[in-house]
């Protein structure tokens, strides 16, 4: 499984059923440009879906995983969407992947200008661009990965960049292999919602109500609390979309029950292995908001500038209302500026009661 979670490479990835193809055709989806190719019998030409030509009959269409097998089969490239040629995805993802081999290298962060130049596009368009395929802006990246150099250079191992380099991170196959370390995750995977992965959960009662725990083979992806089993299930199934939820088995049962027991004593130490899925962006906020120890609280300003981004406390808000690990990721000791609570995805009085519990907890 690890392996489909690191290699998203475009275009080996197996065709998808027929009818998606053909939905996609029809609605000329760009987003699925590099799952498959399509091919008209009474043309002789394929096309990538997203095309703007006049839209075939269904009976004249054959789907290709690849460019290739769509010429093997006697196909030609339209003239209009160049099939056989890099998709725009591809070409955005090499060119954001050239933008942040540049951001890391240099020593200073380069303008927006700069970065832009280099893809022969206007600022604003990069600056668009690099946040579809990252999820975070140009600055917060370079923030991020000057965070990541500090804190690597203090531990002397050399930086992390290095250790890519060295690792013989040069191609581009490579950096997408990596890319999940470097970015958290693969956007185009986080978008797709857990496809193809099977995912254990379980529900049940704790102090603060219904509990929902979920779990990849890399570890619990999701504590949900709330008042009903049904909307919790709801809640995961829309977190992932296309994963395959089962229930829990035995072995299962003890992962939920460490789940359970840090919910209900926050302060103690627990050893939960955690899958944390979220944007590059989101990462770095849950994990500043999991240094904040048990019994304090900090203010979301206050984190906005842990991570270097001063001034985007309304994104931290946003960050943890899309937090899918209560508890674990402490989102609930985040309050405003004031000391006021604020809201809490789980129901502000959940909030209150796991600051109580752990205030008390620190004081006895
Ligand atoms: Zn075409």
């Amino acid at each position: 499984m690890s392996d489909t979670r690191i290699n998203p490479t475009i275009g080996r990835s197996p065709l998808p059923a027929e009818d998606e193809c053909w939905t996609a055709v029809i609605k000329r989806d760009p987003g699925a440009a590099g799952e498959f190719f399509y091919s008209v019998l009474t043309t002789g030409v394929y096309c990538r879906p997203g095309c703007s030509a006049r839209l075939p009959l269904r009976e004249n269409v054959r789907f290709h995983a690849t460019s290739a097998d769509a010429e093997a089969a006697g196909f030609r490239p339209c003239r209009r969407c160049k099939p056989d040629e890099p998709s725009l995805t591809q070409r955005r993802s090499q060119f954001v992947e050239a933008a942040c081999r540049l951001i890391e290298t240099s020593e200073t962060m380069p303008s927006l200008t700069e970065l832009a130049c280099e893809g022969g596009v206007s600022r604003f368009h990069f600056h668009r661009i690099f946040k579809s395929v990252t999820g975070c802006t140009p600055k917060a990246y370079a923030a991020a990965h000057r965070a990541d150099r500090m804190r690597e250079t203090l531990r002397d191992s050399g930086t992390i960049t290095e250790a890519i380099y060295d690792a013989g991170f040069n191609s581009h196959s490579r950096f997408y292999a990596k890319a999940p370390e470097i970015l958290g995750m693969s956007p185009a995977r986080f978008r797709r919602g857990g496809e193809g992965e099977q995912i254990r959960f379980a529900v049940g009662d704790c102090s603060l109500g219904k509990i929902l725990i979920a779990a990849t083979e890399q570890g619990v992806c999701a504590i949900l609390l709330g008042d009903h089993q049904e909307s919790l299930v709801r809640d995961l199934k829309d977190r992932f979309p296309h994963a395959n939820l089962v229930g829990g088995d035995p072995e299962f049962e003890a992962l939920a029950a460490k789940a359970i027991g840090l919910v209900e004593a926050p302060t103690k130490a627990v050893d939960l292995p955690l899958d944390i899925r979220g944007t590059a962006f989101q990462q770095k906020i849950w994990n500043a908001i999991r240094k904040i120890p048990a019994g304090a609280t900090t203010s979301y300003g206050q984190i906005a500038n842990s991570v270097g981004s001063p001034g985007a406390a309304r994104a931290i808000a946003g960050a943890c209302a899309a937090n899918p690990l209560a508890v674990a990721v402490p989102c609930h000791r985040v309050v405003r500026g004031d000391g006021s609570l604020s809201g809490y995805r789980w129901d502000v009085e959940r909030k209150r009661a796991l600051l109580q519990r752990e205030a008390a907890s620190r004081g006895s």
